[in-house]
């Protein structure tokens, strides 16, 4: 008996694996809105809509020895017993459990920021969160909008606001945006960009309260340096945080995450913890990390079923060995990052004067080269990065990669000509 916690997109790609298991499966999810999991396979989702129906319905279904149980979350687990008891008393009985809860939002509130729960004020994780956003932005004409954050999703969400023709203002504490991963040069391309589809960047500052009309819906958003911006909607992203709960206290935790090892497996005989939740040995870094990416949950849920299955079959197979990986897409720009951006930082190719931007940087430590970003690449540019990170050749000069750009990663991978 297998039992898989959580949504998109772990569970859908653990399915995909699991579907082989000769025996039944059980895919708990919370919320009914969990029901379109967005990285479902293709040819899995007419099939899982059909189980939705099925059990949104309180029907019993049972189909290539899955179950799929929506609106309800495990509120307990416990691994002496094996058992999880879902919010309605359900309980079940595991042979293999793998948490997959993933992370939510911190919101305001929890940083004390007061009426940061009014009407009008948005977060974003699930599909519900996202549903209500775009009803607020179809009834909002004209709407003045403020993104409280200067992440992945303040980026992205901006972004989005400003294509649907809101007036946006972006807030945010650092001296730039998505300060963990962007250098300071970097940010100042995306910032200018940003400036120049609209956005207007307030920084050094963060929102430290709201005002609300008498229907208790958000007008205006006060900020710490006492200035104030009037506000029709505000999306907030201002991070996550990993969801321990039902096991908070009976796995051992490392770095905010279930500790795991190469294959998933956690301290507790038979449970498995992947994506967001783990954290994991980073073989290329001799490190432990937890990484809050899509392409972690991917491999790391492929990688843990390939190791049940293979443990199962009385085989092995080799230890997650994997390469960080983070992306994002806004207006029409796209970047991508490979490795680890820690040391000395070489920003090339900076060229404002093309339509269609296109920049990079290589992170250089102890001589050699971690981390690669570009903005703009090609599939085959992009490749061409990530095998650098992995590979992480003898890093040239300053000047030489500087002069050579993208040139030097095309070149040291020999996978065709530069293209800058
Ligand atoms: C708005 C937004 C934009 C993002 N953009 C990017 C991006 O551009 N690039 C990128 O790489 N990453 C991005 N991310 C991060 C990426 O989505 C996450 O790293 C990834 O979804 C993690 O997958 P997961 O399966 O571990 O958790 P999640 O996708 O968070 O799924 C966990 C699921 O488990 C359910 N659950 C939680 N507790 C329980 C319980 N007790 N019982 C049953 N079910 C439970 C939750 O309801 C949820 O559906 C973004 C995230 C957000 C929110």
């Amino acid at each position: 008996m297998g039992m898989l916690q959580g949504s998109s997109p772990i569970s859908g790609y653990s399915l995909e694996n699991l579907q082989s298991f000769p025996r039944k499966l059980w895919l708990l999810m919370s919320g009914l809105h969990s029901a379109r999991p967005t990285y479902f396979p293709k040819e899995l989702l007419g099939f899982l809509v059909f189980m939705c129906v099925l059990a949104v319905e309180g029907k019993d279904c049972y189909q290539n020895g899955i179950d799929l149980i929506l609106g309800t979350e495990v509120v307990k687990a416990d691994v002496a017993s094996k058992t999880l008891t879902t919010a309605y008393g359900a309980v079940y009985k595991y042979g293999t459990t793998l948490v997959a809860t993933g992370s939510t939002f911190i919101k305001l509130s929890d940083f004390g920021v007061p009426d940061a729960d009014a009407h009008g004020i948005y977060y974003l994780r699930e599909i519900k969160e996202a549903d209500a956003l775009v009803q607020a932005i179809k009834t909002k004409k004209d709407a003045v909008a403020v993104v409280v954050g200067g992440g992945y999703i303040g980026l992205e969400l901006a972004a989005v606001l400003v294509l649907n023709k809101l007036k946006v203002t972006m807030v945010y504490p650092g001296p730039w945006c998505m300060p963990r991963l962007f250098t300071t040069h970097i940010a100042s391309f995306y910032e200018g960009y940003y400036k120049a589809k609209g956005v207007t960047i307030v920084k050094g500052t963060v929102a430290s309260g709201f005002e609300t009309d008498q229907h208790g819906h958000v007008k205006l958003v006060k900020l710490k340096d006492g200035r104030e911006l009037p506000a029709d909607i505000v999306v907030v992203g201002v991070g996550a945080r990993p969801v321990l709960a039902p096991f908070k206290g009976q796995l051992a935790e490392e770095k905010g995450g279930f500790k795991v090892d190469g294959f998933f497996k956690t301290n507790v005989p038979d449970v498995y913890a992947v994506g967001d939740v783990a954290t994991f040995p980073l073989k290329l870094y001799s490190d432990t990390r937890r990484v809050e990416h899509v392409d972690h949950s991917r491999k790391s849920a492929i990688h843990a079923v390939q190791a049940i299955k293979a443990a199962e079959a009385g085989n092995s197979i080799p230890e997650y060995d994997y390469l960080p990986y983070f992306y994002s897409r806004s207006f029409d720009l796209s970047w991508q990052f490979y490795g680890d951006n820690v040391g000395e930082d070489v920003v090339f190719g900076r060229d404002n004067t093309t339509t269609q931007p296109k920049f990079g940087a290589y992170w250089i430590k102890d001589g050699k080269i971690v981390g690669a970003f570009l903005e703009g690449g090609t599939p085959e540019e992009n490749k061409a990065l990530a095998k650098l990170a992995k590979e992480q050749p003898t890093a040239p000069s300053k000047e030489t990669l500087l002069a050579e750009g993208l040139n030097f990663a095309l070149m040291t991978n020999r996978v065709g000509p530069p293209n800058l």
